[in-house]
């Protein structure tokens, strides 16, 4: 309990910490994602124990990485706490070492002062980088890789402030996402709307021996809005409505199965029963994941799709439909001539 608690006030602090950035800070980005000013995002840091009093320090270096031995050259860094200088010459600190071994022109000293900023700028993963969400100065690591910006190549908010703010602009994706689902589904049923074939409900009824399939619950034939025909094969996936496609469900049995694959829906044993009704293919209503049913007629589909819209929506369509055959892997299944017209 307390540590569900604890969570809750982080992450409600968390949020809130970036809602109130995104209040007083007006800069917004194509992402969305708001920004503290005046954060050099783009410039590497090192980072480095004192190692007199070991407190860990951060100093800024820009956007060129450091070269170990250079950096044992020129470096000097003064800690921020004690302001020890860390460079080749300063005398190192060490109590339990002899003076000869701590004097800067020692062997030892100058061995221990390579090996100090090697470890510090050999490699692209010691260095540190600011967020600009949360400001803190943070490892490498802490940023995912980005491609285009900036010679260090990682992005500008760390791995935490993109998460929180992903979840934070969820919602709005949500939206995206279900606009992009409701769109797929409209255009897979225009595809199907001539592959669709006349179900005789009562044949249907017989087959099923006037009972919903799932629950056995029996169905009275008239009472049209007690019952359903199911989709077995989901339209989703683009099968069409046939015989073998067809299962008779109560109202409440297709609101659950809704456009489930029917492996996620019904028994291995109903499956098998219902493959057996409707002379549908068993290896399909079985498949552990779903199948595209990629010989439906793409072409008359795309025919279709293109001539219900007023001219003024076609280059929207076209859009729209060209996503479509892409999610779906069709596109190799156009004429050449329709794959020219929707410039593929
Ligand atoms: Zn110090
Ligand atoms: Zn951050």
């Amino acid at each position: 309990m307390y540590g569900f608690k604890r969570w809750n006030y982080f992450s409600i602090f968390v949020i809130e910490k970036i809602l109130n950035l995104m209040g007083r800070r007006k800069t917004k980005n194509i992402t969305g994602i708001l920004r503290v000013e005046g954060i050099p995002y783009h410039d590497a840091w090192v980072g480095y124990k004192c190692v007199n009093c070991q407190k860990l320090n951060n100093v800024i270096i820009g956007q060129t990485l450091l070269d170990p031995s250079k950096a044992y050259e020129i470096c000097s860094w003064e800690c921020e706490n004690c302001g020890f200088i860390h460079s080749k010459e300063s005398d190192l600190p060490f109590d339990n070492w002899e003076d000869e071994y701590n004097s800067s022109d020692s062997d030892t000293a100058l061995r221990f002062w390579q090996g100090f900023f090697r470890i510090a700028t050999e490699h692209p993963e010691s260095y540190w980088k600011q967020c600009n969400v949360c400001c803190r100065i943070l490892p490498f690591q802490a940023f995912s890789k980005h491609s285009k910006w900036g010679p260090l190549e990682r992005q500008m908010e760390c791995r935490s402030c993109k998460g929180a703010i992903n979840a934070v602009l969820n919602p709005k994706r949500t939206k995206q996402q279900l606009h992009e689902a409701s769109v797929r589904r409209r255009i897979a049923d225009l595809f199907l709307e001539g592959e669709n074939e006349f179900i005789d409900i009562e044949s249907l009824f017989k087959r099923f021996g006037n009972k919903c399939f799932k629950t056995k619950k029996p169905l009275d034939i008239k009472d049209r809005s007690s019952w359903q025909i199911d989709h077995i094969l989901p339209s989703k996936w683009l099968y069409p409505l046939k015989k073998e496609n067809a299962a008779l469900l109560s109202n409440e049995a297709n609101a659950a199965k809704k456009a489930k694959w029917p492996n996620k829906f019904y028994t291995n044993n109903e499956l098998i029963e219902l493959a057996k009704v409707t002379g549908g293919n068993l290896k399909l209503f079985t498949s552990e994941n779903p199948i595209i049913n990629t010989s439906i007629d793409v072409n008359r589909g795309v025919e279709r799709y293109l001539q219900v819209r007023e001219k003024s929506d076609l280059p929207k369509r076209v859009d729209e439909i060209k996503k479509i055959l892409q999610f779906y892997k069709l596109v190799d299944s156009l004429t050449n001539e329709n794959k020219k017209l929707l410039g593929f």
